[in-house]
Parts: structure tokens; sequence; C-alpha cells
């Protein structure tokens, strides 16, 4: 299970997966008990909204 980090409203969804079209980066935080999965929005905005999803 993975942590994605995706922003919210993009102008291209996103898929809760590694292997999303915008290449997200996985971070090993160590504050928490999941790998986070950080998205990159298409219009390079700050991040609105986390999302936990199960893989
Ligand atoms: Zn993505």
């Amino acid at each position: 299970m993975t942590w994605h980090v995706v922003p919210l409203n993009d102008l291209r969804e996103h898929t809760y997966s590694e292997a999303c079209w915008c290449k997200p980066e996985v971070h090993d935080a160590p504050d928490w008990s999941r790998p986070v999965c950080v998205h990159n929005s298409m219009d390079r905005r700050e991040y609105t909204v986390e999302q936990g999803k199960v893989q």
C-alpha cells in the first residue's frame, strides 16, 4: 500500500500507480507507515490534496 499525493482537478487524470504519466517520485518518509508517491501536476501548481489509495 502506498500513499499517493495527487494534484486536485488536474488537467489530466492521474493513475494511482507509480507508472502514472506524470512520472511520480516515490519517497520513503520515516514518520509515515508506508511510502509516499508524489505526483506532478500538469500545470505545475502546488499540491492541493493528499489521498491514500490501495494499490
Ligand atoms: Zn500522476
